[in-house]
């Protein structure tokens, strides 16, 4: 018996006239690096955003489920965007402006993008890889940055105010297929070629839903978000179409990610959440201790994309800021899960472990632990397994051009149609996932694990240690052993001898997990969303270490 309810479907178009009419006054606050920051309401986000879709159709003629690729900033025009393109019915594709060169052509080339909007800063990343973009027609350049490196190419190129401007306010938004792709992202090609990720309109809503409950973010319209985890990853964690169904207002740092500017964006918009990876915030910490700075607004932040450490939650703590852990992919959406301790916990010894594992499956996201040999593994807190989920917004397969059949590698799909995430650790019984490490990243010594992360987080907890990532390398005897590189803070003489007797004394590491290998280097480099990249120390460090 079918039910008695409406077919409506679950639209971008219908979160983009919820938002700009009943949240109408909202705003969405670009920082500009001078002067006032830009701030534009809801109510005119949904009629430039009209006015972007009449001019993509119109003069550029974009159709179907053609792609539109971005390659800005968090800002205003960006959020637009976001909202015209799917609307419409055509498919956003956010582009990592952090990648290499040559995966960028690949990706776009990949997607068979026709359209790009590029901020004009980023001219000078896109104008030499146009000759290789074998797709694109159009660019359509918004803000300030020299336009010339883009003359005497083969594309057109339009100015974005002037190709909106003029055009009707309103959009006759189509009535599309709720599971039709909405936007794309691909993965960031740790191993082999990028892979992409295509976001259904009925996905993208129930995650925005999601992240609106109060145990995930639980933001309301009293509330600014600082945006910093860009828009090209992972839409945002969702938070534009999450803002939109509930009216929270925006802060967009635009180009100004380093911490001083964020600092002094906090402080004069005086946002209450924000979201970032740790990376984001141990440079804000570095900054608030060296430039105090009146932060007091911040009092959440959402943290994820790799694990907190949790010296780094402490001193938020510390000063008034509440971290919130959350574990995602740009495979889930990425809500995966979200750390708000249970009602039994808060105010106990207990509250601070349940913050810091990565947190507790929502509703929407079914998850299994698989065993080396494939079995499943019990929910008890200790047996240690690949993690698998499933649910709405977890992807099924990968994009693989417009008319060929999507790809699902053994390596990522179960035969069931699970995600393998290969991602490492355990699920207690109350549902709260603690990863060990990425199954590429844990240290195997002689049959045992070493968790790469436990190491990592021991380091950075002393006083000394700025950042501190920890990678295998090969060892004759054990087969592979943990090397620890280690950035130290400015004037600090740490030895590795004082930090070894640290590991083991203060954060009662087992000594066969110490590591006998240590390096001292400038910083950690990282992948282009902000991670440790390991291949590249992996790379650097694995022959040669110091003893
Ligand atoms: P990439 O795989 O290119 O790094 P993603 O942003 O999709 O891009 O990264 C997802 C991965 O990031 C997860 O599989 C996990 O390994 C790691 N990750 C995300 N959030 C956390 C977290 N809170 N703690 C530990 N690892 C995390």
């Amino acid at each position: 018996m079918l039910s008695t309810m409406q077919d409506v479907p679950l639209l971008i178009s219908r979160i983009l006239t919820h938002g700009s009419s009943i949240h109408g006054t909202s705003q969405v606050i670009t920082w500009t690096g001078e002067g006032d920051p830009q701030r534009r309401s809801y109510a005119e986000i949904g009629s430039r955003a009209a006015q972007l879709a009449h001019a993509l159709r119109e003069d550029l003629g974009v159709h179907g489920d053609e792609r539109v690729a971005t390659l800005m900033w968090n800002n205003a025009e960006h959020v637009e965007a976001y909202f015209a393109i799917p609307s419409m019915g055509a498919v956003l594709h956010t582009l990592n402006l952090r990648l290499p060169a040559e995966q960028l052509a690949w990706i776009v080339n990949h997607a068979a993008d026709r359209v790009v909007i590029v901020n004009g800063s980023l001219i000078p990343l896109i104008a030499p890889l146009l000759p290789h973009l074998k797709t694109v027609e159009h660019v359509v350049v918004s803000g300030p940055g020299d336009r010339s490196p883009l003359a005497d190419t083969h594309v057109q190129v339009h100015e974005y105010e002037e190709l909106i401007a003029g055009q009707p306010v309103a959009y006759d938004w189509p009535e599309l297929d709720e599971r039709a792709a909405a936007a794309m992202c691909y993965t960031s090609g740790t191993t082999g070629d990028p892979k992409g990720v295509v976001y259904s309109h009925r996905s993208i809503y129930l995650h925005s839903m999601q992240v609106n409950m109060t145990q995930s973010m639980g933001l309301t319209d009293q509330d600014i978000s600082l945006v910093v985890v860009p828009q090209f990853h992972v839409n945002a964690w969702g938070l534009p179409h999450a803002t939109f169904m509930t009216g929270v207002h925006m802060l967009m740092p635009d180009r100004f990610l380093q911490p001083a500017p964020l600092a002094e964006m906090i402080e004069s918009v005086q946002p209450t959440h924000a979201a970032a990876v740790p990376t984001i915030w141990q440079g804000l910490l570095a900054e608030l201790t060296a430039r105090p700075r009146n932060v007091s607004s911040l009092t959440q932040v959402t943290i994820g994309g790799s694990a907190c450490p949790p010296s780094l939650m402490e001193a938020f703590d510390k000063l008034g800021m509440r971290v919130c852990h959350a574990w995602g992919m740009t495979e889930t959406s990425p809500l995966g899960t979200i750390a708000r301790p249970p009602a039994h916990a808060v105010g106990t010894d207990e509250e601070f472990a349940y913050r810091l594992t990565q947190g507790r499956f929502p509703a929407g996201v079914e998850a299994r632990l698989t065993g080396p040999g494939g079995e499943r593994l019990p929910w008890d807190g200790e047996s240690a397994g690949e993690l698998e989920v499933r649910g709405p917004w977890i992807a099924g397969a990968y994009y693989n051009g417009p008319d060929a059949e999507p790809l699902r590698p053994a390596d990522k799909f179960s035969e069931d149609g699970w995600l393998k995430t290969g991602d490492v650790g355990t699920i207690s019984a109350d549902g709260f996932l603690t990863l060990t490490d990425r199954a590429k990243d844990v240290i195997k010594s002689g049959g045992e694990w070493i968790s790469s992360v436990e190491l990592e987080n021991a380091l950075m907890a002393h006083p000394d240690v700025a950042e501190a990532a920890v990678v295998a390398v090969p060892d004759d005897k054990w087969g592979e052993r943990p090397l620890a590189t280690v950035v130290l803070k400015e004037g600090s003489a740490a030895d590795f001898t004082t930090l070894r007797t640290f590991l083991q004394e203060e954060r009662k590491i087992a000594k066969w997990q110490l590591p006998e290998r240590w390096t001292v280097i400038e910083a950690v480099p990282k992948t282009s969303v902000g991670k440790f990249d390991k291949k590249v120390l992996r790379r650097q460090y694995a022959e040669g270490a110091l003893d």
